[in-house]
């Protein structure tokens, strides 16, 4: 049967666990409904460039519990620029596409309410290892991100503990603390240092020393990242303690690998219903996670949405740590 509806698809920004996931559901929900599925490749600048392929399913085979984008992502500094965005609509109408879905993060939704300014018709699941798509309570690829910052921690504390070192980990997350405070906690680690509760090298200093002081030979510290530098902090630390302190900066670790099942769950569910989005006509909208059910948010809405904060899973890590009660200089 020939298809005649098309669906463009984008991945956009940076990769995140359940992309791929995602796209195969997209694929196979598009063919049953008889339409064709359009990559543009490598995120916004694969649409102004009109860089594309035709996704079927022999082509995403295989593809679900892969890390990473078959259909490659990127940041586009062209698409910054409005006049050469408007070439976006000209490729748009060329491949006589329903709708574009796009997988990305905060800036990808920026970027689609934009799209849409130009009159494309534009549908965004959340994919982001850093949880900062403040609409939704969790984006796809978070939380293979911090099974796998976990697992890592937990691999360098048995080290450190060995050598009796003070660990300092830098974990990803953009301007957003959840990969650290998630991470911090499931780790059992001692301090965690995220945008969202600002503090200062002192504290972290006197909050290590606090550890060492009830018997603690190896307290990690978990910063998330664009904060400090970890190695200066580092080093001030052993000046300061002398005691050997290591600094790592975690990094691409946190990307790769399979989605956990909470990744590939979250994107089945939003790729299904985008996809109906498009049957439906329903555009400018994010296809969001609250309260566990799948809902919608238009671009305006999300665009504007506030970070809400978990309070109670910090509390829950301070509550566990208030044990620590001696007193330092
Ligand atoms: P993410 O979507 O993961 O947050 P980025 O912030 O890098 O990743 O955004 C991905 C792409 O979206 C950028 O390369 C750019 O093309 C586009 N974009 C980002 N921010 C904006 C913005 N404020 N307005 C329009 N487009 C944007």
């Amino acid at each position: 049967m020939a298809k005649t509806k098309r669906i463009g698809i984008i991945a956009s920004g940076g990769d995140a666990q359940g992309m791929n996931a995602c796209m195969k559901t997209i694929v196979t929900m598009a063919d049953r409904k008889g339409m064709e599925v359009v990559a543009f490749l490598g995120g916004y600048q694969g649409l102004l460039d009109d860089d594309t392929k035709v996704l079927t399913l022999k082509d995403v085979e295989r593809s679900f519990n892969l890390g990473g984008s078959i259909i490659l992502s990127g940041r586009s500094k062209d698409f910054m620029d409005i006049e050469k965005r408007k070439k976006a609509k000209v490729v748009y109408d060329k491949h006589k596409l329903e709708g574009i879905i796009v997988l990305g993060g905060d800036g990808s939704i920026r970027g689609a309410k934009d799209l849409e300014d130009l009159g494309l018709n534009v549908v965004v699941i959340p994919c982001t290892i850093d949880n900062d798509v403040f609409c939704s309570e969790r984006s796809i690829g978070f939380d293979t991100a911090v099974n796998n910052a976990v697992g890592a921690i937990d691999n360098i504390q048995q080290t450190m503990s060995a050598n009796g070192r003070v660990l300092i980990i830098e974990v990803m997350g953009r301007y957003c603390g959840d990969i650290a405070l998630y991470s911090g906690l499931c780790s059992e680690s001692d301090i965690i240092m995220i945008p969202e509760k600002k503090q200062t090298v002192e504290k972290i200093i006197r909050e290590v020393k606090k550890q060492l002081s009830v018997g603690n030979a190896s307290p990690t510290v978990v910063i998330a990242e664009h904060q400090f530098d970890v190695q200066e902090v580092a080093k001030q630390m052993e000046n300061i303690l002398q005691k050997e302190c290591r600094a790592v900066v975690l990094g691409y670790i946190q990307r790769g690998g399979s989605p956990t099942v909470q990744d590939r769950l979250l994107a089945v569910r939003t790729a299904v219903r985008s996809v109906e989005c498009v049957l439906n006509n329903e555009f400018g909208v994010v296809v969001t996670l609250n309260k566990d059910k799948i809902k919608l948010v238009n671009f305006k809405k999300a665009v504007k949405s506030r970070r809400k904060f978990r309070e109670d899973i910090w509390n829950t890590f301070v509550d566990l740590k208030k044990y620590v009660t001696v007193k330092v200089k």
